[in-house]
């Protein structure tokens, strides 16, 4: 069995990895789940970057294959704002209940409503250098939140492929659709060509 140490916190990030991971011969393990404790600075200017600094936080703990997620919303009339501080704009407002009202706000004055979800997923301890798979996802911000599924900022974003918002989507739909999920893809690719799994 092929074993992967997710670099994330975030209990919903590492749940639609569980569900995309299923049915593939992997265990997913979780910072918590080895007793890491780290938190590191994502002071980086690019998701890539960000992506390499949680990936290289955790490579100091294990030789385990480790990923590293870096995501975000990126809205276009805004300048791709919030885009890498998707995270920190959200804790800014006081979480995404807050935040996701103030973005729909801040994009009031614009006839231009898209946006796009990027995910960048980068991989250590397989080859010596990092491997980088990067998914994207177009949609429009809604007028309003809908629905109480995902996370973040799911309830506010329309996918065009998916043809409904992120907040009412089933889990099953989200992961067929989403920036993750196209990250994801490569990755499997990737560890199929490789044989791990
Ligand atoms: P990260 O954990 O530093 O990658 O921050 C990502 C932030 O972007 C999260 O806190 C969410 O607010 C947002 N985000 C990332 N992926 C998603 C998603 O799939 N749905 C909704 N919001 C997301």
């Amino acid at each position: 069995m092929f074993e992967l140490l997710v670099a994330s916190n975030n209990q919903h990030k590492i749940h639609e990895y569980e569900e995309m991971f299923s049915g593939y011969d992997i265990k997913i393990h979780s910072p918590k789940d080895l007793g890491i404790n780290v938190n590191p600075d994502e002071n980086g200017e690019t998701y890539e970057a960000n992506s390499l600094i949680k990936a290289q936080a955790l490579a100091e703990f294990t030789k385990m294959p480790i990923i590293a997620d870096d995501s975000g919303l990126n809205v276009v009339a805004l300048n791709n704002f919030p885009g890498i501080h998707s995270s920190r704009f959200a804790d800014s407002c006081g979480g995404n209940k807050f935040a996701n009202p103030e973005l729909i706000k801040k994009l009031e004055p614009y006839e231009d409503k898209s946006a796009f979800f990027t995910c960048v997923i980068t991989l250590l301890n397989i080859e010596e250098k990092p491997v980088i798979f990067k998914g994207i996802c177009p949609g429009i911000i809604l007028s309003k939140p809908e629905g109480e599924g995902g996370f973040g900022y799911d309830p506010i974003f329309y996918s065009n492929e998916a043809k409904q918002c992120f907040g009412t989507a089933s889990e099953d739909v989200k992961n067929k659709y989403s920036h993750r999920a196209k990250a994801m893809a490569q990755l499997i690719e990737y560890l199929k060509s490789k044989k791990l799994i």
